[in-house]
């Protein structure tokens, strides 16, 4: 079947010295946690730091972005074999953020998918609509255009390695979180799209999360939906008790 994966995104924040106190708190409330995986996707350059720090944990690193050459003259990024060596995992791949403010497109997203998929990483591939996009009643149609960008080449074999997450942009960060219906719908959709590419049996088997504003109030609800495998937590997955009560809820 799928995992239900809790996974926070730190973004922009936390030190190298925080990283290490984070993971210091959240060992002895971390739950055996046997019903989802817990991923920590930390900034590039607190990976080493974090694999360290998580490495007696059932936590595992992913990285927040990649360069999807090889090697070569690109000043200032990573690649995706540079983080599959420092044992990284995961790897967020188009968050809206990355859209937002560093020209992401669609057409690089799927570059990065499989620069990651070619490295042995698990890609969270990120999708979602604005809030002009979901009251122009075109929600459906901008996701699936985003998922099949996404997945552009990617065979069912790789897929099977894929992680989609639903993030709808009006919801992050703003403490306005979608329904558990409207996440539901979207997911179910996800679903739908994959399942017209690749058929019923791959399609069962991707997880796809939700996220914007998740937390341990609405987690449960969220969680409980046939078709949302997991969440991306930003903001309350900075707070070892608050990322605790998350994936609580996944059980
Ligand atoms: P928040 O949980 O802070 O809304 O962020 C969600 C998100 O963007 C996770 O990738």
């Amino acid at each position: 079947y799928r995992k239900t994966i809790i996974a926070g995104n730190w973004k922009m924040n936390k030190t190298a010295t925080e990283t290490k106190q984070f993971a210091e708190e959240l060992k002895p409330i971390l739950p055996k946690a046997k019903w989802c995986d817990v991923v920590v996707c930390v900034p590039a350059c607190n990976i080493s730091t974090a694999v360290r720090a998580f490495k007696d944990m059932r936590v595992s690193i992913g990285a927040e972005n990649l360069y999807y050459e090889k090697s070569g003259a690109y000043t200032g990024e990573v690649s995706a074999d540079m983080l599959k060596d420092l044992g990284v995992k995961y790897v967020i791949i188009g968050h809206s953020e990355r859209r937002q403010y560093f020209g992401e497109t669609d057409a690089t997203v799927s570059k990065k998918v499989h620069a990651a998929l070619d490295a042995g990483l698990l890609p969270i591939i990120c999708v979602g609509e604005s809030l002009e996009q979901r009251e122009a009643g075109i929600t459906a149609e901008w996701i699936a255009l985003q998922v099949k960008s996404a997945l552009v080449g990617v065979s069912a074999d790789k897929l099977r390695k894929c992680v989609i997450a639903y993030e709808p942009i009006w919801a992050i960060g703003t403490g306005k979180t979608a329904t558990a219906e409207q996440a539901a719908e979207v997911c179910t959709a996800i679903r739908a799209t994959i399942r017209s590419l690749y058929g019923a049996r791959v399609a069962r088997s991707v997880t796809i999360q939700y996220g914007g504003s998740m937390n341990p109030s609405n987690a449960a609800e969220l969680l409980a939906q046939p078709d949302v495998d997991g969440g991306l937590i930003g903001g309350a997955a900075l707070v070892p008790q608050k990322f605790v009560d998350i994936i609580n809820a996944a059980n």
